[in-house]
């Protein structure tokens, strides 16, 4: 058994805010700790002696969480305590680390596990930011998102409804119809197009080229954008992309800018590929990073570029381990 707690404050004591303010703690829960729903056994909530409109319970149930036994409790008045909180303690049946998530005001009750930052990792094609940034979302406990992925989704949606690519209104027509959107599994991102897990189709070299021509419109790239500050705004996160430290998130609390020289990068891509089982051509393969390196830092908006304040790393002689250690003992100064 494992208990996972939580706990977030509202505005006013409504029940709408309470509906929200319960949804979103019980779903950030669920995502920071891949939950499934039927593994939550119970809930208890407990809110502040000023939230009288509307049981958290109750408002749980109507956010899905059917089969688990839920109580809610009233709290006693503490001089100089959070007002409007809502704590809620869970009950999981699964041993595990529990991360455990404070939202808005209640951030203050536990700085330790609710310092809240973002770490962003720019960088080119097969400089390693993705595996890096894995791998440090990994070991600090927090979300990992790429957000390559998204350009990626849009592109592949462009390519199977047949528009051109080069055309933003059509482009933008198009996506106004897509839902595009990220859902973690096992701290896995999922990239789902509609319904659909698209995670896998989006890695061909068609795709790539077509998601590098596609984030060059300014109505795509807004869409993308304001996905990704939405998700950092709620909660640590690394993001490795190419605008995260110029543009996305120009004030993360860390940003480093990882380079390679372009045959390291089409090897890294080249490996990554062939063990995937896909045949590979080599130079057709570092024409085409070479082709979106152009494209990418050349844009208008948003282009591929070290932020001022980013950390450069040259990762093209460094092992995995190195390029984390550095990264994490660049961090560490900083804390
Ligand atoms: O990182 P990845 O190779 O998956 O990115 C695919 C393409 O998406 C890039 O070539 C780039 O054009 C675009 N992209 C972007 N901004 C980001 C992430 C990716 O423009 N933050």
């Amino acid at each position: 058994m494992t208990v996972i707690r939580g706990a977030t404050t509202i505005a006013e004591d409504t029940p709408e805010e309470i509906r929200a303010a319960v949804k979103e703690l019980l779903e950030q829960i669920e995502s920071r700790n891949a939950l499934k729903r039927d593994e939550v056994v119970s809930i208890v909530f407990s809110s502040t002696s000023d939230i009288h409109s509307f049981y958290p319970a109750k408002a749980a149930r109507e956010a899905g969480f059917e089969s688990c036994s839920l109580f809610s409790a009233q709290e006693p008045d503490i001089d100089g305590g959070l007002r409007l909180c809502i704590r809620a303690m869970l009950f999981i049946e699964k041993n595990d680390t529990p991360h455990h998530v404070y939202l808005h005001g209640a951030r203050a009750l536990r700085k330790d596990v609710a310092q809240k930052f973002n770490v962003a990792i720019d960088g080119p094609a097969g400089s390693g930011k993705s595996t890096i940034a894995r791998m440090l979302a990994r070991d600090y406990h927090i979300l990992y998102l790429d957000t390559g992925a998204m350009y990626r989704a849009c592109a592949l949606a462009a390519l199977r409804a047949g528009v051109d690519i080069a055309d933003e209104k059509q482009v933008c027509d198009l996506m106004r119809g897509v839902s595009l959107n990220v859902v973690y599994r096992d701290g896995e991102q999922h990239t789902m197009l509609g319904g659909e897990d698209v995670s896998d189709l989006i890695r061909t070299p068609e795709v790539s080229m077509a998601a590098s021509a596609i984030s060059k419109h300014i109505s795509v790239r807004m869409k993308m954008v304001e996905k990704q500050r939405e998700i950092a705004g709620k909660m640590s996160c690394v993001l490795d992309g190419r605008d995260i430290g110029t543009f996305v998130l120009p004030d993360a609390d860390f940003k480093f800018f990882l380079t390679a020289t372009p045959e390291v990068r089409a090897k890294r891509r080249a490996d990554e590929m062939t063990a995937k089982g896909y045949t590979v051509d080599f130079e057709a393969l570092k024409r085409e990073i070479a082709e979106r390196d152009r494209q990418d830092s050349t844009r208008e908006i948003a282009p591929l570029k070290q932020a001022d304040d980013a950390v450069l790393i040259d990762t093209s002689e460094m092992s995995v381990e190195e390029v984390l250690r550095t990264i994490k003992s660049k961090m560490q100064e900083k804390i």
